[in-house]
Formats: structure tokens, sequence, C-alpha cells
């Protein structure tokens, strides 16, 4: 996959008037959670690899990218973070239990 994509791939979202941030990566087959302060990602690699303290996943890493090169976020109302940040949280954990 090639830079392009992956950066490419990097969605923000952004609560008002909060201004909180939720990042997600949109994969092959998953949305992944990421959050780029906690170094947090849902996938399988970060699951792996990251937490027995090697190298970050190209999720974090690709966000950590679109945090330098600025993206564009679509934003969201306050009353909406606590019901999207359930749903990504919940796409992570089904995806974490299920292994
Ligand atoms: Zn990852």
């Amino acid at each position: 996959m090639s830079e392009q994509t992956e950066t490419g791939s990097v969605k923000l979202m952004v609560f008002r008037p909060s201004g909180k941030k939720i990042w997600t990566v949109v994969g092959k087959d998953n949305e992944y959670w990421v959050d780029p302060e906690t170094e947090f990602c849902s996938c399988n690699s970060f699951y792996f690899k990251t937490l027995s303290g090697g190298e970050p996943c190209y999720h974090i890493r690709a966000v950590k990218k679109s945090m330098q090169n600025g993206i564009g976020a679509i934003e969201f109302d306050d009353e909406d973070y606590l019901r999207i940040l359930q749903a990504v949280a919940e796409d992570a954990e089904k995806f974490l239990l299920r292994r």
C-alpha cells in the first residue's frame, strides 16, 4: 500500500464546541480507532507488536503524519461525541474479542 493511500484513509472527527477529537484509519476490512496521544490503535499489529515494545503500527504513524501535514476534519456536535465514541469503541472491542 502506498503512503498516499494510507494517509488518504485517515479520518478525523472534531466535536464542537469542546474540540474533542476522534481519529480512525480505514483499512481493508476494518476501521481502526487510533488515539495518537496515548498511542493506542485497535488493530492486530498494535495488539501483538506495539504493546510488547515494538514500533507503533502504521495506523498510528499515518495519523501522526496527518497531524503534521494537516487533515480536513469532519465536524460534529458535542452531543454526538459519546454515541460516536461508543460505536468506534464497540467495533474495536468486537474486533479484539474475535481473536
Ligand atoms: Zn494499527
